[in-house]
């Protein structure tokens, strides 16, 4: 175990396998938020450029059990799965974990084959940062309105829209998003402000940037509504 702090500021310990650009860029981040990290990868290479960066690195191989036994996984808050190209890998690392029942398990899926499995051994998360990054960007290029996408399920989905040149003055009700669009504003920023829940007679400006959520069919109408419109 790495060492924790004390009383209700305790960190949350993760430990991150496989240092390529997604895991490496995990273990910073994490490492800027103040969590402990244990950073693992077979790379002598890559676990000594991570060293100096988070609390632990370790070169293992984490197909095998007795080497993740050995760095206490099974202690662990998180355990992100960071294997790109060795499907293989990933899949048996994720038993491994599973079986040794480590809290929460993250992994990266290369595809929908590869997720299908995680899903059945013991992946609580799964997650695939190629795919959903084509995706925010296809949405951001279609639509200049549109800066940022986030999928929430297969159907559902929050969006960032700028509010453009024909919307000015209006209301909420005025604009009667519910009812024409299906869709609902969680948070209004204007500037450095941001509202969160804004009250139905709250007034839309031009360049507000809206926070949206609502169901995929429903956000592309309104989409294709303000491309129009704009
Ligand atoms: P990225 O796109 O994130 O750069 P990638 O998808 O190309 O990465 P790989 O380079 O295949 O992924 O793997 C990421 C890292 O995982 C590599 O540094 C590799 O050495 C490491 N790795 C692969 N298999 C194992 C394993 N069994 N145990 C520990 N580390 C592993």
């Amino acid at each position: 175990m790495l060492e924790g702090s004390e009383g209700l500021n305790v960190k949350k310990q993760f430990a991150v396998i496989g240092l390529g650009r997604f895991g490496g860029s995990i273990c910073k981040s994490l490492v800027e938020e103040g969590m402990e990290v244990l950073a693992i990868d077979t790379d002598e290479e890559k676990v000594n450029e991570y060293a100096a960066i988070v609390t632990q690195a370790a070169i293992a191989d984490s197909t095998d059990e007795k080497a993740l036994r050995g760095l206490g996984i099974g202690n662990f808050d998180h355990v992100i799965v960071a294997i790109g190209d060795n499907i293989q890998a990933s899949i048996l690392t994720t038993l491994i974990l599973d079986e040794m029942a480590v809290g929460h398990i993250t992994v990266k899926a290369q595809n929908d084959y590869h997720e299908k499995v995680l899903n059945k051994i013991g992946a609580h998360e799964i997650v695939h940062p190629e795919r959903d990054i084509g995706v925010r960007i296809a949405h951001n290029i279609v639509s200049e309105n549109v800066l940022d996408y986030l999928e929430l399920s297969d159907e559902y989905s929050i969006v960032e829209l700028v509010a453009g040149k024909t919307i000015g003055g209006e209301t909420i009700i005025d604009l009667d998003f519910r009812s024409k669009y299906g869709c609902n504003i969680l948070a209004i920023k204007r500037g450095e402000d941001i509202k969160v829940s804004p009250w139905p007679e709250e007034e839309i400006k031009q360049n507000d940037v809206l926070i949206v959520i609502g169901a995929d069919k429903d956000i592309n109408r309104l989409e294709n509504h303000w491309i129009d419109e704009n």
